[in-house]
Order: C-alpha cells, then structure tokens, then sequence
C-alpha cells in the first residue's frame, strides 16, 4: 500500500528559540517549529495590540500633552522649534529658555520638563542631555494620566513637610535618576 504523500519535515530547525513559533499539526502529529517571521496573522495580532495599547497610551496622557502645548504656544509661538522624537513632542525656545532657566521651589532652574508627551527644555541640547531622564516621566505619565501632576506634587509636598528633599527624594524622581 503506498504511504500518503506527506512532506518532509525536518525534526528541528537551526533556530534561536525566540525566533521560532510552534505549531501543533493533526496532519503531522507532532510539533512543527517554524520561524516566527513565518506567523503573519500572530504578528498582524501582536502588532494590533501594539497599537491599541500605544493609542491607550496617547490618549490617557493627552490631558497633560495639551497642557504642554498650551505653555509652549504662550512661551514663545512663532520662535519655538518643534521637534518630534521618538513619540514625543521635543519644544525649545528663547522665550521658554527664560522662563524655565529662573529658581522654582527647590530647584535653581529647569533645564528641561515634561507635560504628557510634550517636553519643554531650555534648548535643543538640553533635550539631548536630558532625554533618557525625561522619558521615564513620559512613562510615568502614560500610567498616572491626570493623576500625575497631583501625585507628582503630593509626594513633593509631603517631603517638604517632613523636612526631606522635595525633589531628589520624590519618587517619580528617583525612578527617572535611577535611568541614568
Ligand atoms: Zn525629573
């Protein structure tokens, strides 16, 4: 009787693990690896959710990206440059230089802050020198939403009270710090 024709299956493919998807076939009866590249609809999925996930994202943190853009069109309109980076919303200017490079609270200036997915800084150097720093706020505010900046202020608040540093201390601070 002459055996069906089934195709050659090689047992194991010469694979990294995670590049590599198994797929249990009833036409084969064992597990079948296949590169991952191979899986479009899982992809298509993985992909999707990605994006949902980052429009979640966006939108749970645009309150404070408004806010953000808002001080940068009353900071200096037409002389801002405006900068997209990676996802984020990159504003510099003389007139926001100014405002930023001035004592608030603790602190002796701003070199650079972060509103949502906006960040003002004094210049485009100080957004080089502070991005990595900035986007753990960028993070920060994804997860909080319009909870961050009362959150933010409260743990500064509470410090203040006890005596502590209000802004080292903070831990949205020390989360961001901890990045670099
Ligand atoms: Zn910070």
């Amino acid at each position: 009787m002459p055996s069906p024709r089934v195709p050659k299956i090689p047992d194991k493919l010469a694979l990294e693990p995670e590049s590599v998807i198994t797929v249990s076939s009833s036409q084969f009866g064992r597990s079948l690896a296949l590169p991952a590249s191979l899986n479009f609809p899982r992809i298509r999925q993985a992909a999707m959710m990605d994006r949902l996930q980052r429009f979640a994202a966006y939108a749970w943190a645009a309150p404070n990206t408004i806010l953000g853009i808002i001080l940068a069109l009353i900071l200096g309109r037409s002389t801002n440059q405006w900068v997209w980076v990676d996802g984020v919303l990159e504003i510099s200017g003389p007139k926001l230089a100014s405002w930023l490079n001035r004592p608030w609270g603790a602190l002796s200036s701003i070199t650079a802050i972060t509103f949502g997915h906006t960040v003002l800084a004094q210049s485009r150097e100080a957004h080089d020198f502070t991005r990595a720093h900035e986007r753990i706020h960028v993070r920060q505010y994804e997860r909080w939403g319009l909870a961050f900046i009362p959150a933010y202020l409260g743990a500064s608040g509470y410090l203040w009270l006890r005596g502590r540093d209000c802004y080292r201390e903070n831990p949205f601070e020390k989360e961001a710090y901890g990045s670099e």
